[in-house]
């Protein structure tokens, strides 16, 4: 991997996420030899995914890449490489450009859309983790669009107009708003010879209210701008099975060409951890977030479960963990390499947040609850404050204020036609623990 020899401690990062990128910028380099590594050249600000599939957002705008955070930074050394296996007995990751030895290991990798074993609906539900993910959702909404306008067949146009998002939690919610209002205020302008009142938005969620974790209050009032966008709810639904065109329900059948999963994430394990690391698809951790069985080996975000009373399933797979626990590392190793002792990570929930639509927003901060124009205004300015870099956060707000006033959802392209998933992607990529 071409990383120089040195006397320091070399510290590897796995993930520039939102827990791999803050312990990355804090770490001391100056006692430490850092080396961050990702897939991507770029840090993802998953959040707004959703508005890139629904064309209120370019990719580039929640997107920035790594190596400008860290100009001219000594010790410091990125490198794209997806890893495969850690060797821990041999403190070595393996990876798709070469191997990398360590003195300490952090996973911060984050997690992967879980389908809880479906297949079928893995290999044909959309799903939106990633950039190209969210711009494969953007091109076949459109895509499916134009196929509506050339069909005679009603069924079939029905089916092409039909989006069934599948999951109630703030990214099912937040898709289903940002498709609603496309369907009112976008598309009718685009398309004058389709009549968009056939398109249907339905959001399936297999609890009896949408957004658990959040104030029944907030949740009732999503709820009501949903249904008041022309959006239909399927609560207490459950989706069975997806084949592509029917969505068999334990309630109603539904026909949809797209359906999107947002029902659930787990740990994104890299092989190579024995089977008492791992609960519940995550890498178990102490307080120090260091991984059971490891003093050297630490994982932090949303691949990490740190057990507490407090927190008995681990903490919520959202970002603040994940930053948070970035920083209490950074300031432990920082605090390890002067012989000083590391403190135990307390979690500080900031609260939550979902948009719906323009002026239509809800959130629980602490004991309050807003909704409305107030809480949006929060949310955009929670969003802007946290997207990183300074032409991310102009853009996102020129779109955003011009968005208000005209209700344009400027980004329509299909820039990369989407063909379906590729026949020879593996499915259901778990990983066997050892034993
Ligand atoms: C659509 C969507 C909407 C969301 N909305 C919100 C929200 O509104 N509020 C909120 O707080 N949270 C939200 N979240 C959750 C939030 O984004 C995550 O909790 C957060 O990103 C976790 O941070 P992390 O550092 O653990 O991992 P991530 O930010 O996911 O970063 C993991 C990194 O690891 C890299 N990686 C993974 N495996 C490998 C490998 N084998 N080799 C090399 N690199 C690898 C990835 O490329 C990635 O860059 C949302 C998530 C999604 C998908």
């Amino acid at each position: 991997m071409n990383i120089p020899d040195s006397s320091l401690t070399r510290i590897v990062i796995i993930g520039a996420g939102f827990g791999g990128l803050k312990l990355a910028r804090y770490l001391n380099k100056k006692d430490n030899q850092v080396v961050l590594i990702d897939k991507n050249n770029y840090h993802t600000f998953q959040p707004l995914l959703y508005q890139v599939a629904t064309a209120g957002l370019e990719p580039d705008s929640i997107a920035h890449a790594i190596r400008t955070l860290f100009k001219n930074e000594k010790n410091f050394h990125f490198r794209i490489a997806d890893v495969e296996t850690i060797d821990t007995a041999k403190n070595t990751i393996h990876t798709n450009i070469g191997d990398l030895s360590f003195d300490k290991l952090i996973v911060a990798t984050g997690s992967t859309t879980n389908f809880y074993g479906n297949e079928e609906i893995e290999r044909n539900a959309m799903s939106m983790k990633t950039i190209p993910e969210a711009l494969d959702l953007r091109s076949l909404i459109l895509q499916n669009l134009e196929k509506a306008l050339l069909t005679d067949d009603l069924k079939e146009r029905k089916e092409l107009m039909n989006f069934v998002i599948v999951g109630g939690g703030p990214t099912g919610v937040e898709l289903a708003g940002a498709l609603g209002e496309l369907k009112n205020h976008v598309l009718h302008n685009d398309y004058p010879d389709l009549d968009i009142r056939i398109m249907n938005v339905h959001l399936v969620q297999s609890g009896d209210r949408l957004l658990p974790g959040f104030s029944d209050k907030a949740s009732a009032k999503a709820e009501k701008y949903l249904r008041d966008m022309d959006v239909h709810l399927w609560l207490n639904t459950r989706v069975l099975n997806y084949d592509g065109q029917f969505v068999d329900t334990n309630v109603k059948d539904l026909y949809a060409n797209t359906l999107i999963w947002a029902a659930g994430v787990k740990g994104d394990l890299i092989y190579g951890f024995p089977k008492d690391a791992i609960v519940d698809n995550r890498l178990k951790v102490n307080q120090f977030n260091q991984v059971e069985g490891f003093e050297h080996i630490f994982a932090i975000g949303d691949v990490a479960c740190m057990v507490s009373e407090e927190y008995p399933h681990g903490h919520p797979m959202v970002a603040q963990p994940a930053i948070q626990q970035g920083l209490r590392l950074a300031k432990n190793l920082n605090n390890l390499s002067r012989s000083k002792p590391m403190k135990e990570f307390k979690y500080s929930d900031k609260g939550a947040m979902a948009t719906i639509g323009r002026n239509k927003a809800v959130a629980d901060l602490g004991k309050y609850s807003f909704s409305g124009w107030f809480a949006w205004m929060i949310w955009i300015f929670v969003h802007l404050v946290s997207l990183v870099g300074f032409r991310n956060k102009m853009v996102a707000l020129v779109n955003w204020v011009t968005q208000y006033f005209s209700y344009n959802k400027s980004v329509r392209l299909i820039i990369r036609p989407y063909h379906g998933k590729a026949k020879e992607q593996p499915v259901m990529k778990d990983v066997e623990p050892e034993s």
